[in-house]
């Protein structure tokens, strides 16, 4: 016989309130709880099942899981003992969503009104229970989660890589940092909603691939994610990275990209902390930033020194520039046809702690933190006041070429201090040559071409550095208005085998440059035969370690005072 009097004021219902009103789980979970816990009421309310139907909208913060929210709750056993006659109650949720309860009688029998009002207070409890958890697991979730995308946010990382750390499995993972290439483009191409949307798109494919509950996605801001794998399905998910398509639908129009990225990989250690899982793979990272190392590199421990040494370059080059400790040395050209000097090339030297501090160790780090600018203009005013020093006493300066990085094209008052400069000391612009290196992007090439155009107006030479090495050599000769092609040294490295199709190509480039009416100089001539093919092939002009290292400005004079410049090539 059922307690009619008092539903639910009993002390078995205050216990199974308690036991259900705790609950942040999961909806399934909490169906559980009920159907654990529904005998603490049995005797007060007959229900035999119940059906929970959670039609609450997709939201990132509570996404609606696989197996949607249609839930089942079995409070009798016996599915015979189940009467059909049922009763729902409806209840909406803030965010326009829905949740339906559908209560069953114990067969063959009738709730009177006492007990339906008890019913509906009943299915109002339950459905607080569920919007309490659910706004619970939202709440949680905003502290450890990236709202635009779904990903993890840093915190949510470092959570997740803790809790694998405790457990002693995070040396079995592998950290992956990276950037998605030419997302700008992507962002101007479709707008920026569109390209949220593309992210969290990104995002969602990229999750689908990783072992849930086991790996994890995490964005650093931007266009910068990191994930944890496990090491055994690391080659999997940079296959998958190399190239993932995104579809976008904009104004009826369906346009699809193919995102790729660039990544530092880095293979966890026993006992590394966090910070290292996140700071290594960064530092891989790095490396691909670097022009021709590739778009995927694993850390290794001596990048780490590089750091140290690129931090310490950085550091301190305000003040050896400051004091003087670049030096400029001079590397002659020749003219082949009569072995006369021709000019010469400005290479700069540091002299630091007593040595000398070759380029290649400190102009690439220069390079990527973009203080290379002052340097070259350091070099050219440098260059400026020697031309000066040799015209006063009697010296015939020929050109001096000065190196030029990439890096400038991102400045517009690039062309501007140049003319400036050259002003300032007074100098016959036809002293000096501007060289640059080839660049690969559309983006790029406009600029060079408008700044090769610039010098040109204002009578200065300028010659394309490295030529062969990049990606639009024939381009860059049709559409460049350059004066001086300098060959690069890789062409000749293979001439002393006889190698016929760099033969072919020396012989080939070089009667393309003089159709087109520039000129072209050979660069790290070492042999008398290099240079003795070059000869036969009528390349103007070379520059070696046939005809001279580059030399300290005294050692250089003594080849300008000599006025003809005479090599034996031996
Ligand atoms: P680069 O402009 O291609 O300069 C030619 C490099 O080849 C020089 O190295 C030179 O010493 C070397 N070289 C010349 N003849 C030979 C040869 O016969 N055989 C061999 N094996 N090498 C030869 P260096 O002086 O060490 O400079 C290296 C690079 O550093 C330069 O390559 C240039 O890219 C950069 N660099 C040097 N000075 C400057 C500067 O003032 N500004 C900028 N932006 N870059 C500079
Ligand atoms: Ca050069
Ligand atoms: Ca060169």
């Amino acid at each position: 016989m059922y307690n009619q009097n008092n539903l639910l004021c009993s002390n078995g219902f205050r216990e199974f309130f308690l036991q259900i009103k705790n609950n942040s789980d999961s909806p399934f979970q909490i169906a559980k709880t009920i159907e654990r816990n529904y005998h603490l009421i049995a005797d007060e309310l007959p229900i035999a099942k119940m059906y929970i139907h959670l039609d609450v909208p997709d939201n990132i913060l509570d996404p609606v899981p696989p197996d949607g929210r249609n839930l089942e709750i079995k409070l009798c056993s016996d599915e015979n003992k189940t009467g059909n006659d049922f009763i729902y109650f409806c209840h909406t949720t803030g965010d326009h969503g829905l949740a339906k309860i559908d209560m069953y009688p114990p067969a063959g029998y009738t709730w009177n009104e006492n007990e339906k009002k008890a019913l509906e207070f009943f299915s109002e409890i339950i459905f607080m229970v569920f919007g309490k958890s659910r706004l619970g697991r939202m709440m949680s979730r905003t502290f450890i989660m990236d709202m635009l995308t779904g990903a993890a946010n840093v915190r949510g990382f470092n959570m997740f890589g803790d809790m694998l750390y405790k457990s002693g499995r995070l040396s079995q993972y592998v950290s992956m940092f990276f950037n998605i290439k030419n997302f700008n483009y992507i962002n101007r191409n479709v707008g920026s909603r569109e390209g949220d949307i593309i992210l969290r798109k990104y995002v969602k494919q990229i999750s689908n691939e990783l072992e849930s509950d086991e790996e994890i996605i995490c964005r650093l801001g931007g266009d910068n994610f990191i994930i944890l794998v496990k090491f055994s399905n690391s080659e999997k998910i940079l296959e998958y990275l190399k190239s993932v398509q995104i579809d976008c639908v904009k104004n009826n129009f369906k346009q699809s990209f193919d995102i790729r990225v660039r990544a530092g990989i880095y293979k966890i250690q026993e006992n590394d902390a966090m910070s290292d899982v996140i700071h290594n793979a960064n530092i891989a990272f790095h490396q691909t930033r670097i022009t021709g190392n590739g778009d995927y590199i694993w850390f290794k421990e001596s990048m780490k020194n590089q750091v140290l040494k690129n931090n310490e370059i950085s550091a301190v080059f305000p003040k050896a520039l400051e004091e003087k400790e670049f030096v400029v040395y001079y590397q002659p050209k020749v003219m082949l046809s009569n072995n006369h000097l021709c000019g010469c090339e400005a290479l700069v030297r540091w002299f630091r702690n007593g040595k000398l501090v070759p380029p290649m160790e400190f102009i690439p780090t220069l390079e990527q933190e973009g203080s290379i600018c002052r340097l070259d203009f350091y070099v050219l005013e440098q260059v400026c006041r020697d031309i000066n020093y040799w015209l006063e006493n009697g010296m015939q300066p020929f050109c001096v070429s000065v190196n030029f990085s990439k890096a400038h094209l991102r400045h517009s008052d690039f062309a501007d201090n140049i003319i400036s400069i050259i002003k300032k000391y007074n100098i016959d612009s036809k002293y000096i040559e501007v060289e640059l290196t080839e660049t690969s992007s559309y983006e790029n090439f406009e600029i060079l071409s408008k700044f090769i155009n610039r010098m040109k107006e204002n009578g200065i030479c300028t010659s394309i550095d490295d030529f062969g090495t990049g990606y639009s050599s024939l381009n860059l000769l049709k559409d460049l208005n350059v004066d001086i092609i300098k060959l690069d040294k890789s062409f000749l490295d293979n001439l002393e085998s006889h190698n016929k199709s760099d033969e072919v190509l020396i012989k080939h480039i070089v009667g393309m440059v003089s159709d087109l009416n520039m000129n072209i100089i050979a660069e790290g001539v070492e042999t008398a035969e290099q240079a003795a093919f070059l000869r036969s092939v009528h390349c103007n002009m070379a520059q070696g370690y046939l005809f001279d290292r580059p030399l300290p400005r005294n050692e250089y004079e003594d080849r300008l005072r000599n006025g003809v410049y005479n090599i034996v090539a031996t």
